[in-house]
């Protein structure tokens, strides 16, 4: 039995990642409205009653908006860091707060939801605390890492123990650079405590790829400050020059922004 994976959304205005096999399913970060992932989910055959658990990477606003209604409403329990449930506590983006859907998670120390075993790990991000995910299943291993400041030791493991890697390229080096955001915006996103950008990304990818890695999907591109045609054509330059050819050795997607990305059948 495969897995399935499905982008919601991806981006400053929303995140949500689905994971599930054709019983259940979990979701990865909750900032989109519940509408609109509701509805995103139908018209893929999967129904909320599916959705085993909520893992939250962190607090900020694009990440969190649904997960009061998710927990509290539907009784669908939400895993995230002390920290970051901490954070949850005190933002004004969530409507209700958790309580009996809360869940801690510790990092690096496994959770098992049916079949899927799920492990946080750590990331340099401007937020309470921020997490990445490795779910592994069968043998699958799907790694979530976005809002990367930059890539440590850590972040760089789990990224090179992914079959199936969801990771941000967020912005182009060059268009933030000459883009209208104000110098301490450019600084905040660029100093290695914010996002990360295609070609630290590309060059990671090339530099450390294993042909165990089959499915690649940059998520959380900038509206302002990046194309998916440039963060794809960089990736694919760069690990051209160490003859991996997309499409063969792996497959490469940009996820959308604010629309569903096709439900991916991993194999
Ligand atoms: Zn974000
Ligand atoms: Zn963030």
């Amino acid at each position: 039995m495969g897995l399935k994976f499905l982008s919601l959304a991806s981006g400053s205005s929303g995140n949500c990642y689905y994971l599930g096999t054709d019983e259940y399913g979990i979701l990865m970060d909750a900032g989109i409205g519940m509408r609109t992932m509701k509805k995103a989910l139908k018209d893929n055959g999967i129904g909320l009653e599916q959705i085993m658990a909520v893992f939250i990477t962190h607090d900020h606003a694009d990440h969190i908006k649904s997960v009061g209604g998710l927990g509290e409403k539907y009784g669908i329990p939400v895993y995230a860091t002390q920290k970051v449930h901490a954070g949850l506590d005190n933002s004004k983006y969530i409507d209700e707060k958790l309580s009996l859907s809360r869940r801690i998670i510790e990092k690096e120390e496994p959770v098992q939801i049916k079949d899927f075993k799920i492990t946080a790990f750590g990331i340099p991000h401007d937020a309470s605390d921020c997490v990445g995910y490795m779910v592994v299943y069968k043998h699958h291993k799907w790694v979530l890492a976005t809002d990367v400041g930059h890539i440590n030791d850590t972040v760089g493991e789990y990224i090179r123990m992914a079959n199936h890697l969801v990771v941000e390229a967020n912005y182009d080096r060059e268009m933030l650079q000459c883009g209208n955001y104000s110098f301490p915006l450019k600084k905040r996103i660029s100093n290695g405590n914010g996002h990360l950008c295609n070609s630290e990304i590309a060059e990671f990818l090339a530099a450390n790829f294993d042909l165990h890695l089959r499915n690649i999907w940059l998520c959380h591109l900038s509206k302002e400050n990046n194309h998916p045609e440039l963060a794809y054509k960089t990736v694919e330059m760069e690990m051209g020059k160490y003859g991996i050819r997309i499409g063969k050795d792996v497959n490469l997607n940009v996820l959308k922004r604010s629309t569903p990305s096709e439900l991916f059948l991993l194999e």
